[in-house]
């Protein structure tokens, strides 16, 4: 398959091989082939052999480093929480693709944590900052800012979403269980 300046493409759609061109702007690297990153239109610079999209205008927005996003915990396993993430914050547009996040335990929260069960749950929506796009299904998340962390936390017995009750605490009404989480000074329960 050959792209050419103009062609008009989705996020995942291959543009070329990393042996014919150098991913730039908006686009990533998976197993030698570069991908699309949003919708848009394709440039090619022939000269420096780079490959980059034009986002499309009006589209909704796209994931970017530094841009706070609002996602779901899908699992907690060992060193790393995965996070689907819905939106970015602040904006109405839902993304134009779902993007799959993780937050490494190191990222987790400012000092030492001994388990990830201990920030995160199964079912819990977070607010996040990016710190790297890798991919569609790779995108590298910290949430140690005190903005950042558990939104609303899923009681892991009932599936009921939790009250506050200290810094790093919630409780559930509906069974009387406490958790802990790395709470979001935004903590909406
Ligand atoms: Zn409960």
């Amino acid at each position: 398959m050959k792209t050419k300046s103009g062609d008009f493409v989705l996020p995942g759609d291959i543009l070329g091989v990393t042996e014919e061109f150098v991913p730039s702007e908006w686009t990533y690297e998976e197993e030698g082939k570069i991908k699309s990153l949003v919708v848009g239109t394709v440039s090619i610079d022939q000269k420096n052999k780079k490959i980059s999209i034009v986002p499309k205008t009006g589209t909704p927005p796209a994931l970017e480093v530094g841009k706070p996003i609002v996602g779901e915990i899908t699992d907690v396993r060992g060193q790393r929480a995965s996070v689907k993430i819905n939106k970015i914050k602040g904006e109405d547009r839902d993304l134009v693709t779902s993007f799959v996040g993780g937050i490494h335990i190191s990222q987790a929260q400012k000092g030492y944590l001994a388990k990830l069960t201990e920030a995160f749950r199964i079912g819990d929506i977070v607010q996040g900052n990016v710190t790297k796009v890798i991919g569609l299904d790779n995108v590298d998340l910290t949430t140690a800012d005190d903005d950042m962390g558990v939104l609303k936390a899923m009681c892991t017995n009932c599936r009921h979403y939790m009250v506050k009750i200290g810094k790093n605490e919630v409780h559930c009404l509906n069974c009387d269980r406490k958790e802990k989480r790395k709470l979001s000074a935004n903590y909406e329960g």
